[in-house]
């Protein structure tokens, strides 16, 4: 096998960006991917795929069989965001307050390219599952496609998830066995107070300086009770209290999320919220309740599928555009719950210089064409590769 961008890619790159255009002018966000989901089954039974709809509602996967072999499973996120964008492009979002500003435009139109690319050429033995999930933002498509018998229904050895990853390259990967994306667990925190007269504090109990010593105690916990080396983000992203000037309220609530990598680690932060939250408060006078949701595990890649994604990678761009020791993210992913069922690798493609508002989750960004063909021969190389002729 030659190196390079899989030869013939290149025809594949204009349909790729129309594909990619069109679905982001078209955002639809969590479990209402229904415009998405259909041109996707309708391109991939095009190809000649067998086409299965409807898991975890709008979840799409399309079959390639090519005789006796391996299983592989390749996946891409369809979901946008809750974000007015204000790139200006072309084919901005015309869907008012959604907007792709996570690429996954980009993750479908690449799997939809290598789908294309492998049912024509079909230099492969075996299965290749191609996986469109739907709510990857937060509400865990992945979790539901799993539960509602995704492998069950679609065996495979491995699964494969690509993300594009700005401050990277175009051209470039990162890959490695072990975390890539830590866990995100979301909490909700109450400090019960007695509410008073603004100017006559000694008669209440105000929650609201309690809740600022929690605050700024919970900031201690990585910093003083665990292990530096135990990667912790501990993030209070709301704060709600009160209606008036002059009246200490009854009671703060706050909201945030708990990132880590390590369960165990994970359940000693939380221990410490607990205790801290409690003898603040209680130093106070004031009650103290805290409830924690878990919402995404760690995406943790196994070794031997770690060390395949990085081979294909290394055939597509050479070994010295794939960084194979990266820094793992305190962002999250729901890819971590097919890793938990199946053995697999979830990888950064380069999507260039993350700039002027060019990165994830931001109203400016935009997915970067340029790295269409990269992903595309990714795939199509990982599968040669598993699924030898
Ligand atoms: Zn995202
Ligand atoms: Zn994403």
């Amino acid at each position: 096998m030659s190196n390079g961008l899989v030869s013939g890619i290149e025809t594949l790159v204009g349909e790729m960006t129309r594909w990619r255009h069109d679905i982001h002018a078209h955002p639809e966000t969590a479990f209402e991917e229904r415009r998405t989901a259909a041109l996707v089954a309708g391109l991939l039974k095009d190809f000649g795929c067998e086409v299965h709809t409807g898991l975890a509602k709008t979840g799409v996967v399309g079959v390639l069989k090519n005789g006796d072999g391996p299983a592989v499973a390749l996946r891409a996120d369809m979901d946008a965001l809750h974000v007015v964008e204000q790139t200006g492009l072309t084919y901005a979002s015309t869907h008012l307050g959604k907007m792709h500003a996570c690429g996954h435009d980009g993750h479908s139109a690449m799997l939809l390219g290598a789908a294309k690319y492998l049912s024509a050429t079909r230099a492969f033995k075996g299965t290749v599952v191609f996986i469109f999930q739907p709510a990857e933002e937060g509400e865990g498509g992945a979790r539901v496609m799993v539960e509602e018998g995704l492998f069950k229904r679609f065996p495979v050895d491995g699964v494969y998830g690509l993300h594009n990853w700005p401050g990277l390259d175009v051209g470039a990967f990162a890959v490695k066995a072990g975390p890539m994306m830590a866990a995100y667990d979301s909490f909700n925190a109450t400090v019960i107070g007695h509410g008073a007269h603004g100017g006559m504090p000694h008669l209440g109990v105000d929650p609201v300086v309690v809740a600022a010593q929690v605050i700024s105690a919970w900031q201690s916990i990585s910093s003083r009770m665990l292990d530096p080396f135990d990667a912790v983000v501990i993030s209070v992203t709301q704060v709600h209290a009160g209606d008036a000037y002059n009246v200490i309220p009854d009671r703060v609530e706050m909201k945030g999320a708990l990132r880590s990598f390590d369960v165990n680690v994970r359940d000693r932060a939380w221990a410490h919220m607990e205790t801290l939250g409690q003898g603040i408060a209680m130093g106070y006078g004031a009650r103290f309740k805290l409830e924690l949701q878990e919402t995404y595990p760690a995406t943790i890649n196994s070794v031997r599928e770690a060390e395949n994604a990085a081979l294909a990678a290394a055939q597509v761009v050479g070994e010295n555009n794939v960084q194979r020791a990266p820094a793992p993210s305190m962002g999250a992913e729901d890819f971590a719950y097919m890793l938990q069922d199946r053995p697999g690798c979830y990888a950064w493609l380069g999507n260039g210089p993350g700039e002027s508002g060019c990165t994830l989750h931001n109203s400016h960004y935009d997915f970067n064409d340029a790295a269409l063909a990269y992903g595309a021969s990714y795939w199509v190389r990982l599968v040669e590769n598993l699924l030898k002729a």
